[in-house]
């Protein structure tokens, strides 16, 4: 069992308090490693940090910026299989997913690098002899608030915009799966990066997350998790008006219509629905399914989904692993249980995997219901687990306006053969993202952000760029 540090003003530091916690991997059960259990006073000292070398790193050239984070890019990409295989212990990812996440984790970082070279100002041309010029500015100390699910997508999309801007800032991982955040810390550190641009503070969001969300000299949150969450942090974090950008849950809708291609598309939703075990917010939440096809895909679904290979995430051929705790488990298996009591009806899963692999870890079977109504919770919220919920519908303005009849608007998909069509019903899905045809595919050049009680402000392209700057204006009158 490795024993780790938080990272706090270029020193690799345990918590003031000298308390640990122990985190576990989730396929076996077994202890892997002993975490700092960092607390309010650590994350002042991080922000104390992060204050202090602010003026230095803000001032430093987009050339420079430039520079170092492709170093920080060339050296993910040397330890990347060590990252991904860190990924697997720490939180249960198919090692070939967790290769794929440190491939985009490094793409990300290299788009930052191009992007902060080409961020611009403008002017404003309006009278003579005067110049209205419009600066980007860094905003200052960021607060960087990262989930337990797809850490390096996270903290590369975060940080990469954050240090391209001029920021420097205080980042804390999700407890449950703090490990890759803190490898990556040894990264920026033999990259050069100037102690106290980056700092990392390990521990719960209970008194990490709460410290961050209340301190003064934070000007910018950006917090990927659960709307829940995210609703606590915008209440604690009114002390200084700061600004934040809010990545929250889905419930997307994956619209397949009378004309779809049924047997590609059943394949795909097996591989949506169990891809990371489900905990990916993009994951489609409701599969809207045309009567005419209804049982049609609904069968070929269950076969796709009987044939996802449950295993050992360290094995090439495994496509899911277990969920990332006993307590996702347990919420998880709550919900197949509260979908069961309010009348929809299971066609597949519910239970665990039986044997001696699987015995201590938190593993949960794909499922798939069907006859779900929007009065049931399965419809309503996010599951976040391996688990297709699949609605009948009959006309496109009945999918439409149930299929908006949610509190979420992260993204959404719509599946036909007639691209106007699907055009048409795309354009009145209030969601951040819909495809035509296509799944989400995230990456750095594509604004990533829901509506509603999905959040608000972007992740990745320019406009993730711009959410860490603030305007000036400055105007010289030369007349
Ligand atoms: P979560 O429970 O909301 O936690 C997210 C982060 O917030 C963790 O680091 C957590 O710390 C911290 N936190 C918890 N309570 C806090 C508080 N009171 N103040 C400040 N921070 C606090 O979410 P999760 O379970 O890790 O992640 C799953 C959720 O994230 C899902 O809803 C998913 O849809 C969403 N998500 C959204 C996107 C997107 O792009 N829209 C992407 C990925 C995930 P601890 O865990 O250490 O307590």
């Amino acid at each position: 069992m490795k024993k780790y540090k938080m990272y706090i003003n270029g020193q690799f530091t345990d918590a003031i308090s000298g308390k640990t916690y122990l985190t576990e991997n989730p396929a076996t059960g077994d202890i892997i490693g002993e975490i700092p259990l960092g607390g309010a006073e650590d994350v002042e000292k991080a922000v104390k940090a992060a204050k202090a070398a602010f003026p230095g790193w803000s001032a430093t050239s987009t050339v420079q910026r430039s520079e170092i984070i492709n170093r920080i890019a060339d050296e993910l990409s040397k330890r990347s299989e060590e990252l991904a295989q860190l990924d697997v212990i720490d939180h249960g990812t198919p090692i070939n997913l967790g290769r794929m996440w440190e491939h985009i984790g490094v793409s990300n970082l290299r788009y930052t690098a191009g992007a902060a070279r080409a961020l611009m100002g403008d002017s404003i041309p309006m009278r003579q002899n005067a110049i209205y010029s419009l600066e980007r500015q860094p905003i200052g100390v960021c607060g960087l608030i990262i989930p337990w699910n797809s850490p390096i997508l996270m903290v590369t999309s975060k940080l990469g915009a954050c240090l391209a801007t001029g920021n420097t800032c205080v980042m804390k991982p999700a407890s449950i799966s703090s490990l890759v955040t803190l490898a990556f810390a040894e990264i920026l550190d033999a990259c050069g990066i100037p102690p106290g641009v980056v700092n990392i503070v390990t521990g719960p969001g209970g008194s990490v997350g709460e410290a961050i969300a209340k301190n003064r000299y934070i000007e910018f949150i950006s917090f990927t998790g659960s709307s829940e969450t995210g609703k606590n942090l915008m209440a604690s974090a009114n002390c200084n008006l700061k600004r934040l950008h809010m990545e929250l849950g889905g419930k997307n809708p994956f619209i397949v219509l009378d004309d779809a291609d049924i047997d590609r598309l059943a394949i795909q939703a097996a591989r949506s629905t169990c891809n990371n075990s489900g905990m990916v917010c993009a994951s489609p939440g409701r599969y809207y399914l045309h009567e005419k096809i209804h049982d049609q895909f609904v069968n070929k679904f269950v076969d796709a989904m009987k044939k996802v290979i449950v295993g050992d995430p360290h094995d090439e051929k495994t496509d899911m692993g277990p969920v990332v705790s006993k307590e996702h488990r347990d919420r998880v298996e709550r919900y197949i249980k509260s979908g069961i009591a309010e009348g929809a009806k299971i066609l597949l899963g519910g239970d665990r995997p039986v044997g001696s692999l699987f015995d201590n870890g938190y593993y949960v079977m794909p499922a798939v219901f069907c006859d779900v109504k929007p009065d049931m919770t399965i419809f309503r919220e996010e599951i976040f687990g391996p688990v297709g919920v699949c609605v009948k519908f009959s006309s496109d303005e009945e999918v439409i306006s149930s299929a908006n009849d949610t509190e979420f608007g992260l993204c959404g998909t719509v599946w036909t053969k007639d691209i106007k069509r699907g055009l048409k019903i795309a354009s009145k899905i209030d969601a951040g993202a819909v495809g035509v045809n296509t799944g989400m595919l995230v990456s750095g050049e594509t604004p990533w952000g829901g509506f509603k009680e999905s959040g608000f402000g972007k992740e990745n392209s320019m406009y993730g760029l711009e959410e860490y700057t603030r305007i000036k204006m400055m105007v010289v009158d030369f007349s």
